[in-house]
């Protein structure tokens, strides 16, 4: 009797609670909308062959398709992220699941995260080495630990336990990422150093390639996630802000969802996704405005290279970086954008 009561009682202040916890009233909203990155930096035309042009711009493509399809379907915004993010991981293109850079010890170290805007709820894995995706352990982690974030053998483990596909460390390999590795070595060995300096990790490459999706669902809430492998030639255990949440990855019904790419020391000292998403909120910016002030301005300042792909409930889009080119693409009703370069609008 006792114990149906308690049941009865957790039944009902369950379902109370669960209307409390969304914390965005909107109307169902039949325009989905999400806009995805595959990482900011030099990436300058004479950098790039027509054909990767091509093949990179045919991904980002398949991703955006992948998330719009899901939110067409009427699935929620995280799903619509996790569509277009485990295709990006997938490629070879990108510095996310299979083509990660490799950490000083010519290893692999991935860090993920996700965030749904209705609730806040959020999930983050750091530095595991052998779950195959990446942003799966970090929506695992949300919707099935009381944790928000997990790091190292414990994340992969748990990973494991959830049952998502496990790979030898050697499946991130490629050869492009071996060399950009090989050739920081190679300075940092010459200098006799003991780790690389800025400078050296980031000439290493001509781009990033962390990825990234944000998405708004029919009932208008909002998703933003972001995987990598972080930076090339990073220390052991170093963790960069794409699985922090607030600094790589936010997404508030109230103001906007971002994921962001670059260096990111600099992303986590200046919170940069929460901070946007704040001005957003308590400023009543636009997010476009919001972002501009804090990629264009308060990053590029102080030398914190990147961008950040976002977008607010009303589907408004912004794609805003502070370097040469970013690869990056949006998808709204009619609207499809695929591009890689500064100079294309
Ligand atoms: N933000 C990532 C990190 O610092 C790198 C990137 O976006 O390319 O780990």
């Amino acid at each position: 009797m006792k114990k149906s009561i308690v049941l009865l009682a957790t039944l009902i202040g369950g379902a109370v609670m669960a209307n409390n916890e969304s914390i965005n009233q909107v109307e169902t909203n039949k325009t989905v909308a999400i806009v995805i990155h595959g990482g900011a930096g030099t990436i300058k035309r004479e950098n790039l062959s027509d054909q990767q042009e091509k093949d990179i711009k045919a991904v980002l493509q398949q991703a955006l398709d992948a998330g719009h399809q899901a939110l067409s379907e009427g699935k929620e915004a995280t799903a619509g992220v996790i569509a277009a993010i485990t295709i990006l991981e997938n490629s070879p293109f990108f510095n996310a699941g299979h083509g990660a850079v490799f950490t000083k010890h010519g290893k692999h170290e991935l860090d993920a995260s996700i965030m749904r805007g209705s609730d806040l709820n959020a999930g983050a894995v750091a530095g595991v080495s052998y779950t195959k995706n990446p942003i799966l352990a970090a929506e695992q982690v949300m919707l099935n630990s009381p944790h928000v974030m997990l790091s190292g053998s414990g994340a992969d483990t748990f990973s494991k336990l959830r049952d998502l596909e496990q790979v030898e460390n050697t499946y991130f390999d490629t050869k492009f990422r071996r060399d950009a590795w090989k050739e920081v070595d190679r300075k940092t060995k010459a200098k006799k150093a003991e780790t690389a300096s800025a400078d050296d990790i980031l000439a290493a490459e001509f781009k990033f390639g962390t990825v990234g999706a944000v998405a708004l669902d029919q009932n208008g809430h909002i998703a933003a996630g972001t995987s990598t492998g972080g930076m090339t030639y990073k220390a052991w255990g170093r963790v960069g802000d794409s699985p922090i949440i607030g600094a790589g990855t936010y997404a508030d019904d109230r103001s906007c969802g971002i994921s962001a790419t670059g260096h990111g020391e600099f992303f986590i000292r200046y919170t940069v996704a929460s901070d946007i998403c704040a001005r957003v909120r308590y400023q009543n910016k636009s997010i476009e405005k919001a972002a501009d002030e804090v990629i264009m301005q308060e990053l590029k300042g102080v030398g914190g290279d990147g961008g950040v792909i976002g977008l607010d409930p009303k589907g408004n889009i912004i794609m805003t970086f502070n370097t040469a080119g970013m690869y990056r693409g949006y998808k709204k009703g009619n609207e499809n954008v695929v591009q890689i370069f500064g100079d294309e609008k």
